[in-house]
């Protein structure tokens, strides 16, 4: 028995890019008959091995543990919902694949930015040493020495990677986006809240904070954040929604540096009908 737990042990620390990780393209994957509710078969298609009950109530991830879907709970308002969001709040907005920034201007249009942080906890760590210690560095191939550190355990990082190898293909000279980076890892609190960022399980990445803009550094109000002047251009958003990113570009709230792996968001939006063009 110890030599088999061994042997697992072995196993799973050897998956990674080179590993169990295969690089998957969100935007053109098959959809699987819908039997389900679009969140269901969402999220059962982002993260293999993961099952919500017939009842809906519960989700089992790959590993056997056990969390509440929340579905049925009170509603609760979009502002309410960035604090305390269950599992199934997480996809009543739904990520716009357009590249239309007018839906940010509706208040509190945020999709994937309310988090039910038990669920990121199971996914990626319980704590900073639990997540770093699934961090692989990611490099990004122009000419820039910009690198980032992601969690492989969802395969995140193989995703970035393959995210910055098609954005740095033969084209128009991505690098500037990949000058003053903000970083990736990094076990904190958001700003102004108590509640983690998505940097703390190793999910999510800022390019060029200069070209990005941050709806809290504009100075808005929350829930009253006025226009957003970006600067980031549509076909790298597009290879990163491409291999399982949103982009807070794209919030009311909006954070144009950020870019979080959220694969059951993009697939939501294709099965709730979303098109990318
Ligand atoms: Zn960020």
């Amino acid at each position: 028995m110890v030599k088999l737990r061994n042997l697992l042990a072995v196993i799973v620390l050897s998956a990674g890019p080179a590993g169990a990780c295969e690089i998957r393209d969100f935007l053109t994957t098959d959809l699987p008959a819908m039997a389900k509710l679009p969140w269901i078969g969402a999220l059962e298609l982002a993260y293999p091995g993961m099952e919500v009950s017939e009842d809906r109530q519960t989700l089992t991830l790959a590993d056997g543990r056990k969390l509440p879907t929340g579905l049925g709970d009170v509603p609760l308002s979009p502002q309410e919902r960035l604090e305390d969001a269950n599992i199934s709040e997480q996809f009543l907005q739904t990520y716009p694949l357009a590249f239309d920034l007018t839906r940010r201007e509706e208040p509190w249009f945020d999709p994937g930015r309310a988090r039910n942080e038990p669920f990121f906890r199971a996914l990626y760590g319980d704590s900073k040493e639990e997540v770093a210690a699934s961090l692989v560095t990611v490099t990004w191939p122009g000419k820039s020495k910009a690198s980032f550190q992601l969690s492989d355990r969802t395969c995140a990082a193989t995703q970035l990677q393959a995210a910055l190898n098609a954005i740095a293909a033969p084209g128009p000279d991505m690098d500037v986006y990949f000058q003053t980076i903000g970083g990736s890892f990094n076990w904190r609190a958001i700003a102004g809240t108590t509640r983690l960022s998505g940097h703390s399980f190793g999910m999510a990445v800022d390019f060029n904070t200069d070209l990005g803009g941050y709806w809290r550094w504009s100075g808005a109000a929350e829930g009253a954040v006025g226009p957003y002047e970006n600067r980031y251009p549509e076909v790298l958003v597009r290879e990163m929604e491409r291999h399982g990113f949103i982009w807070g570009g794209k919030w009311h709230h909006f954070d144009g540096m950020h870019f979080e792996y959220r694969p059951e968001l993009i697939l939501h939006a294709r099965l709730t009908g979303n098109r990318a063009d």
